[in-house]
C-alpha cells in the first residue's frame, strides 16, 4: 500500500507555536495502527505535492501568512487537493489564509485567502493570548473538549457555507458567537496550538479517518487521558492564564 501522505505546508513560515507537531501525530497515529505514512515538507518555492491525503497550515505572523497564501495562490496544487477531497487542517493564521479575505498590520491592509473555507478574519479590539478550552461535537454526535493555547490578533466571521469546530467554555477563539474554528467539507481550521492534535487525540483521529475514509480502531493511552484531565481541570480553575 502506498503511504499515507501528510503534507506539512510552509513550516518556517507557518511553525511559530510549534505546530509541525500535528505531522508527526498524525503520522504516529497511522504507524501504530500499521498504516504507513510520510510526512512531506514544503518550505516556499517547492512545489506543493499534488496527491497529498492531508495537507497541513500552521501559525504565523502577519508578515509570513502573506508571504505563504502568495507562495500557495502561485503554485496553486493546494486547490485541486481540497477540490479531489484531500483534507486540509488549518491552525490560527492557517485558518485565516484558507478562508476569503484577512487583515494584517497597524493599516488593516485586506489581504485575499485562498478561499477555500467561508470565513472572513478581521483585526479585534484585543489580543487573544492564553489557554483555550472548546467542546466539540463529533460527527457521531458525542462531544469531545480540545484544549490548547491561543495567541492572535484576528478575529474571525463565519459565513454561511462554514459551521464552527467547537464551542468555546475558556478562552476566545473566532470572537465571534462564542465558538472556535471552521469546518467546510474537508477543510478544518481551529484558532489552538498545542500542538493542538498532541493534545487532542480524537480530533487527530476524526482528521485521519476523513482522509482515509474509513473508521479507524481506537488507540488506548491511559497516560495521556490522565494527562489531558489534569489539563482540563487547570484551565477550569485558572482560566486563560
Ligand atoms: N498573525 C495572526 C494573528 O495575529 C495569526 C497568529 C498566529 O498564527 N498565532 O491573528
Amino acid at each position: 500500500m502506498t503511504p499515507v501522505k501528510i503534507v506539512l505546508v510552509y513550516q518556517s513560515l507557518l511553525g511559530i507555536y510549534g505546530d509541525r507537531g500535528n505531522a508527526m501525530v498524525l503520522r504516529q497515529r497511522l504507524l501504530r495502527r500499521d498504516i504507513d505514512a510520510t510526512v512531506e515538507i514544503i518550505e516556499p518555492g517547492d512545489a506543493v505535492p499534488a496527491d497529498g491525503a492531508i495537507y497541513l497550515l500552521g501559525g504565523g505572523e502577519d508578515a509570513a501568512q502573506v508571504s505563504a497564501v502568495n507562495g500557495l495562490k502561485a503554485d496553486g496544487n493546494i486547490f485541486g487537493a481540497v477540490e479531489r477531497g484531500a483534507v486540509l487542517f488549518a491552525v490560527c493564521a492557517g485558518l485565516q489564509i484558507v478562508g476569503n479575505t484577512f487583515t494584517v498590520g497597524d493599516h488593516d491592509e485586506v489581504i485575499e485567502g485562498l478561499g477555500l473555507i467561508d470565513v472572513d478574519t478581521r483585526r479585534g479590539d484585543v489580543r487573544a493570548v492564553g489557554e483555550i478550552l472548546t467542546h466539540w461535537t463529533k460527527p457521531d454526535g458525542t462531544e469531545s473538549l480540545i484544549t490548547g493555547f491561543e495567541n492572535h490578533g484576528g478575529f474571525t466571521t463565519l459565513g454561511p457555507l462554514a459551521r464552527p469546530l467547537a464551542r468555546v467554555e475558556i478562552g476566545i477563539g473566532n470572537a465571534n458567537d462564542g465558538v472556535d474554528g471552521a469546518v467546510q467539507g474537508t477543510v478544518i481550521g481551529t484558532y489552538p496550538h498545542g500542538p493542538v492534535l498532541a493534545r487532542n487525540p480524537e480530533l487527530a483521529d476524526y482528521l485521519l479517518e476523513l482522509a482515509l475514509g474509513r473508521e479507524l480502531e481506537p488507540l488506548p493511552d491511559p497516560e495521556l487521558d490522565e494527562l489531558r484531565r489534569q489539563r482540563i481541570t487547570h484551565i477550569r480553575k485558572h482560566g486563560r492564564g
